[in-house]
């Protein structure tokens, strides 16, 4: 069988990583199984994309569509363009798609246009938030999936009640946490680290780049003042994504104990995370990192999609009001921040029942 990969942003990238493993140890055994990995350009920087490639021993893709920058819809026709010449050129028995980006979408609907079946991994999480381009993603990309690999029970009840067969649903874990904890002893400090003498447990890792935090000049400022205000002076680093570089640009914030820097490599950044004493972000699989590590973490969102880091993980989800961060930061500072365990299944081996179901399913 043949199978095609995709994989086109930042945390795409973390997720295929053991698939791609997966497969090539099943070639050993299986030798009817081979498979394309196709880059879509979304990411396309070093810091963005190769680095990822790099440490995560990720082989080169097969094919690089190129098809980064441009609105949501010139990206999704973009990748959708490009993506059907190459399925055109290098026909396929199954999609294999992960995440929530513009390019799990836009692969999705091309392939199955073309009569080839999808397999999505991380299907069936849901914000209810439609006003988050990665849900619109998600929402398309699952209405016409083959295949479910869900990292939860609540995102197979998601699709259960949206009227997917038990058959199509898969719980097989997380295939983030694999590379997590695959890479855990390979961590290594950033270069900040020595250079300005960070200490375990002294220190807090900020990340903002979903639009509603960031998009507005005057919320992406207060919520830095607010954090700044409540800090204790401890140091806080903050890996700048690209989206939210050009506001903050604009905004004019410093402060002694606040630093900026570029996004860190895969195995920099945990490194940071896994030594922080919180983690303030609005990202999602950040969230799902610092609950299996144990690290205390706030989402400054009103909504999140992987509600087990939060009943079960470290995680709180606090809203984008600025005003309530200073509890959150008082109970954490008061040693009180809940103790959180690992949610079922996230336990490395995720992509092996992945790549196992697949042969099933195909054998
Ligand atoms: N990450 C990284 N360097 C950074 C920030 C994040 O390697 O400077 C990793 C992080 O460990 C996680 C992934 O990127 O695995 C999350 O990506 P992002 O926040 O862009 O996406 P989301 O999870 O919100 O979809």
């Amino acid at each position: 069988m043949r199978i095609t990969i995709i994989a086109g942003a930042r945390p795409n990238f973390i997720k295929i990583a053991p698939i791609v493993h997966a497969l090539q140890l099943s070639q050993k055994v299986n030798v009817n199984i081979s498979f394309r990995l196709i880059h879509t350009g979304q990411h396309f920087d070093k810091k963005m994309s190769g680095d990822f490639f790099e440490q995560l021993g990720i082989p080169v893709p097969h094919s690089n569509l190129e098809a980064g920058g441009g609105t949501q819809a010139e990206q999704t026709a973009a990748i959708m363009i490009r993506f059907e010449a190459e399925l055109t050129l290098h026909p396929s028995d199954l999609v294999l798609v992960v995440g929530d980006v513009t390019s799990t979408m836009a692969c999705a609907i091309t392939a199955q246009k073309m009569g080839i079946k999808v397999a999505h991994v991380e299907a069936g999480i849901r914000s209810g938030d439609w006003t988050m381009p990665e849900e619109i993603n998600r929402l398309v990309t699952d209405s016409i999936t083959n295949y479910f690999f869900t990292t939860s029970e609540v995102a197979g009840d998601n699709l259960r009640r949206s009227g997917v067969e038990d058959e199509r649903i898969f719980f097989v874990g997380n295939t983030m946490i694999d590379t997590l904890l695959k890479n855990r002893q390979r961590f290594v400090a950033p270069e900040i680290w020595d250079r300005i003498n960070l200490i375990t447990g002294e220190y807090l890792v900020l990340t903002l780049h979903r639009p509603a935090n960031v998009d507005q000049e005057a919320q992406l400022k207060e919520l830095l003042e607010e954090i700044i205000v409540n800090s204790r002076q401890i140091p806080i680093i903050f890996p700048v994504h690209p989206r939210t570089a050009k506001n903050l640009a604009n905004l004019g914030i410093n402060a002694p104990n606040l630093h900026f820097i570029e996004p860190l490599s895969y195995l920099e950044f945990n490194f940071l995370v896994e030594r922080a004493k919180l983690v303030v972000t609005d990202s999602g699989g950040i969230t799902e990192e610092t609950t299996v590590m144990g690290i205390p973490c706030i989402t400054l969102r009103n909504n999140t999609e992987r509600p087990e880091t939060i009943s079960i993980g470290t995680n709180e989800l606090i809203g984008t009001d600025p005003a309530n961060i200073k509890p959150y930061f008082d109970k954490l500072f008061n040693g009180k921040w809940k103790k959180g365990s690992i949610p079922p299944l996230w336990d490395g081996k995720t992509a092996e029942r992945i790549v196992d179901q697949i042969v099933k399913i195909y054998e």
